[in-house]
């Protein structure tokens, strides 16, 4: 609904706090390779629960491996001068894991980043606001 296509028109892969894993990036290049998708988006959202989790360094059974994905963009967001428990702390997280989930997917998908560089598909992060409905591309 958000960029306001119809079932089956794009090819969703959801997954908490929007981290890479072998299966997600297996799912892109496929929709790339097979399925004829033409832009990857790696869609946080603001005032996301998987970043609240990860900021409050939640371990619990295989929330704990996904939540440490996230860790790197809190490392990043700590010289911020804001409280480190504040949603403006937490929403900067959120494009920063943005960020480094697009770096990691040209890094780690020679697939996918083979077929940007020849042009063929674009590799972009963008942040949903849940209150606007907007997307701001990053
Ligand atoms: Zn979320």
């Amino acid at each position: 609904m958000i960029f306001d296509k119809g079932v089956g028109d794009l090819f969703v892969s959801r997954i908490a706090g929007n981290v890479v894993s072998e299966d997600v990036l297996g799912s892109m290049e496929y929709a790339c390779e097979h399925s004829g998708s033409k832009v990857v988006i790696v869609l946080g959202h603001e005032s996301c629960g998987a970043v609240h989790s990860a900021c409050e360094h939640v371990q619990a059974g295989n929330m704990t491996q996904m939540l440490q994905k996230i860790q790197p963009a809190i490392d990043s967001c700590l010289n911020l001068e804001c409280d480190h428990h504040s949603s403006e702390f937490e929403n900067a997280v959120v494009f920063k894991n943005v960020n480094i989930m697009v770096d990691r997917v040209r890094t780690e998908s020679e697939i996918l980043s083979h077929l940007e560089s020849e042009g063929k598909i674009k590799i972009v992060g963008a942040v949903f606001n849940l209150h606007s409905g907007q997307v701001e591309f990053i």
